[in-house]
Formats: structure tokens, C-alpha cells, sequence
């Protein structure tokens, strides 16, 4: 145990057992007793108004946070092409970095990659480490968490980010076990503490219902997976240079114990609803899977595409890859059309920041109503050929 109470100075007032978030503190003969429930969070230590309780100091010694430096954004690439949400790190990694006072970095695994070295410099990278080795081409578990985790623990990064993709949310755990950290998964904002200097992880708890912000006070790095499409991307300054550093990676071939036969590419990857400028979204409202060819219609008098709810798509009137919300993607269009959609706050989740929310629904009470810009009170069978034939198509 990390947290000890010394017995001599505790006067049995009880305020560290309140404190604690894992009910780890238990009285007995007035001392304040730490149990193993104790996950060494620290929240007693300020609690305690005598200085009763204290980190053992054998750990502080063995785990010196003073060795780590930077900020780190793992720069997720796919078949060569670097993946947009790293751009996205990159720009919410230089306000850390900027509120931290450290530098920004990036870190690339793959071979051929000197087009992405370029691409991290010029979105803001002041150092990138590129893990260069044609058997992180592809991605695998193995070969990434060897090959990353080596990097980490030579050069010692303080913060490291990572797109809350299949891939991130599969390399950040690997990662986090393999150095002995915290890892936030699915954060959607990130904050230095301007005392502390820590970064303070939100991110959405219990269906959505309530924000939880963690910190991971002890330990390094800090390790964070981003939810993508919410973070703004750094912007391109052509030209900008940085430090290229090639890492060598101590990785076997036996290493990686799976071989990739086939990629192959889903519907997810061809719908890009991050990109799109407008988004028509049904929801149960539709009443059935022909619905969409109307959204459809109005999608395309826009050069739009159409999204939907869960619930639509639990309904198995399209497919998952459409789906927006907490458990689908989030997005950011500039004008978004919510028809037949009540507004439940997982919905909300993912398309709250669009620039212009334009909501269809016969229910005047409809939640969405309380964030939409525009609100028409209406059956979507009727008010959507109204528009369509404003727009004379
Ligand atoms: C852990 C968890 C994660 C979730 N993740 C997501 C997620 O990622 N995305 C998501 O969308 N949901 C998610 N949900 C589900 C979410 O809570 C809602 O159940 C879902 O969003 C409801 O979908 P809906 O608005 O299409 O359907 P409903 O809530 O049934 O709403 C249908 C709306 O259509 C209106 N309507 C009916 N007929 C018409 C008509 N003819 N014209 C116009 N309006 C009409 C009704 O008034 C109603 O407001 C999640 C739930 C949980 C618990
Ligand atoms: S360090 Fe944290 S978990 Fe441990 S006893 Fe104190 S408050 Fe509870
Ligand atoms: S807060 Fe301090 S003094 Fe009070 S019970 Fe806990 S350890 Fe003892």
C-alpha cells in the first residue's frame, strides 16, 4: 500500500473516511484505518486537517514523475494515410502543450511513411518519433503495444493521446497495462491543471447520464483515448519542420502472435459522416426503412448524406456505420436535419455541435426541440416534400 496513516498524529475525525471515493477507510479505536480497497488516489492526504495521512515513501522514490516530459499523440495510419483524427490530437494536443509548457510530439510506426512525418510537422508536431519497420505496417496488438511501449519507456513522455478508433481503444489499454498507468477511455475534453499540472480526462459515464473527470495523479504516462470528431484540428502550416527521431524497436518476428490475411473494407469506412457538411438523420419517426429514400432526396438536394438514430438502426432500417450518437459517431455538419428523432442525450452526444440543427418531429415537447436551432412541428412525410419542392427538385 502506497497510503499510510500515521497513527500518532490521526485525532479520529473522521473527514478522510467521507473523503474517500472507494469507501476505503474504516475507523477502529478512532484511528483512521486504510484498506485494501485503497487504490492510492491520494483525495485523503489533502483531506486530513493534521497531516495524519502520507504516501509511503518508497514509492515516490521508485516512481519518479520528474523524468517525464511532452506530450505525445499517437498518429494512427491506415494502409499509408494518416487517419484524421490525429490531426484532430495534434490540435488539442498544442493546447496542453501550450498550458503544460512542453513540446508537442507524435509518434508513427509503419514503413514509407516520410509523406506523414511531413504532414505531423506541418500540423503542429515539434517532434516526431517515427518507429520505422515494414511489420508495423499493418496493425497488430503485439507489434504496436512492443513497439510503442519500448518508445515510451526510452523517451519517457508525460501525456499520451490516442484516437478513441478500433484501433486506438485496442493499443491504449495494451499500452496503459504495459506501463503500469491510467488510461481515460473515450474523453471528450481535455484540461491542464493549472496547479497540479495534470491533465484532467472528461468523458461521458453511465450512458451519458453524467461527466466524469479523472486524473491519474501518480503515475506515467498519462494516457488518454480521444472520442474522434470532437476535438478541433490543428491547423496546416506548410513547411514547418521539427525533429525527426528514428526509433529502433526491440520487436521479434515471434512477437506478434497474429498474422492479418485480408482487409476488408465495411460500408463504416466508405460512409464518411465526419466529413459530410450535411447531415439528414431519421429516427423512429420514419416508421419504416423506405423513409430514408425521402432523407435521401433531401440529403442529396443539399450534397448531403443520411444519418440515423439508434433506434432506427436497431429497428434494422440501416446499417450501424450511419449511426450517430454516443455509441455511433459523432458529428459536426454545418447543417444538421433531425426528422423523426426525439433528442435523447445519447443522440444529443453526437451531433450537439453542428452548425445549424434544424429539427422535424409532430411531438411540439420533442427534446430536440430544446436544442435545435430551427424547429418544425410537423409530419416529416409532409414538411420534407414541402421543402424539397421549394427547392424545386
Ligand atoms: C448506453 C446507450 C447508448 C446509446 N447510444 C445511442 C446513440 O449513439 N445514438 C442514438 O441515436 N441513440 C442512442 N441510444 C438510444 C437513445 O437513448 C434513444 O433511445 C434513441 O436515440 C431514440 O431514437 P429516436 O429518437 O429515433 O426514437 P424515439 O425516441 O422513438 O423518437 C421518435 C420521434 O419521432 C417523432 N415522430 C413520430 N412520427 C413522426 C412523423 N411522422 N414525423 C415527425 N416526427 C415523428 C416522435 O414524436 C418522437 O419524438 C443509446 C442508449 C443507451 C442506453
Ligand atoms: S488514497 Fe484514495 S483510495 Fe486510498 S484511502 Fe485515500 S482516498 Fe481512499
Ligand atoms: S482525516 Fe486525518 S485525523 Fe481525521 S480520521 Fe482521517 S487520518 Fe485521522
Amino acid at each position: 500500500m502506497s497510503v499510510v496513516v500515521i497513527e500518532k498524529d490521526c485525532r479520529g475525525c473522521t473527514k478522510c473516511v467521507k473523503s474517500c471515493p472507494f469507501d476505503a477507510i474504516t475507523m477502529e479505536n478512532k484511528k483512521a484505518v486504510i484498506g485494501i480497497a485503497c487504490t492510492s488516489c491520494g483525495t485523503c492526504i489533502e483531506v486530513c486537517p493534521f497531516d495524519a495521512i502520507v504516501k509511503d515513501e518508497i514509492e515516490k522514490e521508485e516512481n519518479d514523475l520528474t523524468l517525464y516530459h511532452d506530450i505525445w499523440v499517437f498518429a494512427e495510419q491506415r494502409q499509408g494515410q494518416l487517419q484524421d483524427v490525429a490531426l484532430e490530437l495534434l490540435g488539442e494536443g498544442k493546447k496542453l502543450a501550450n498550458a503544460r509548457g512542453c513540446d508537442l510530439c507524435a509518434v508513427v510506426c509503419g514503413s514509407n511513411l516520410s509523406h506523414i512525418v511531413d504532414e505531423l510537422f506541418a500540423h503542429g508536431a515539434q517532434k516526431v518519433y517515427y518507429i520505422e519497420d515494414d511489420r508495423l505496417n499493418q496493425y497488430t496488438t503485439d507489434g504496436y503495444s512492443i513497439a510503442i511501449g519500448d518508445a515510451i519507456e526510452q523517451y519517457k513522455p508525460e501525456i499520451v493521446l490516442l484516437g478513441a478508433t478500433h484501433i486506438g481503444r485496442d493499443l491504449g489499454p495494451c499500452l496503459a497495462v504495459n506501463c503500469n498507468t491510467g488510461l481515460t477511455a473515450d474523453c471528450t475534453k481535455l484540461e491542464i491543471n493549472e496547479e497540479t499540472k495534470g491533465i484532467m480526462q472528461t468523458r461521458p459515464a453511465f450512458g451519458g447520464n453524467l461527466m466524469a473527470t479523472i486524473v491519474c495523479p501518480n503515475h506515467r504516462p498519462q494516457m488518454s483515448t480521444v472520442r474522434p470528431g470532437v476535438m478541433e484540428r490543428a491547423e496546416r502550416v506548410e513547411g514547418s519542420k521539427g525533429e525527426l527521431i528514428k526509433v529502433q524497436t526491440k520487436l521479434k518476428d515471434e512477437d506478434i502472435r497474429t498474422k492479418v490475411l485480408e482487409v476488408i473494407k465495411t460500408v463504416k469506412e466508405k460512409v464518411s459522416l465526419t466529413d459530410a457538411k450535411v447531415i439528414v438523420s431519421g429516427g423512429m419517426g420514419l416508421g419504416n426503412a423506405e423513409g430514408f429514400k425521402l432523407l435521401e432526396k433531401l440529403a442529396k438536394a443539399f450534397g448531403g448524406t443520411v444519418a440515423a438514430s439508434r433506434a432506427a438502426v436497431d429497428a434494422g432500417w440501416i446499417d450501424h456505420a450511419y449511426q450517430v450518437g454516443q455509441t455511433g459517431t459523432t458529428v459536426k455538419p454545418n447543417i444538421y436535419f433531425a426528422c423523426g428523432i426525439s433528442g435523447a442525450i445519447q443522440h444529443v452526444a453526437g451531433m450537439q455541435n453542428s452548425g445549424l440543427i434544424i429539427a422535424i418531429n409532430t411531438n411540439e415537447n420533442a427534446p430536440i426541440f430544446d436544442i435545435a436551432d430551427i424547429g418544425i412541428t410537423g409530419d416529416l412525410y409532409k414538411v420534407i416534400p414541402d421543402i424539397l419542392e421549394e427547392l424545386d427538385v
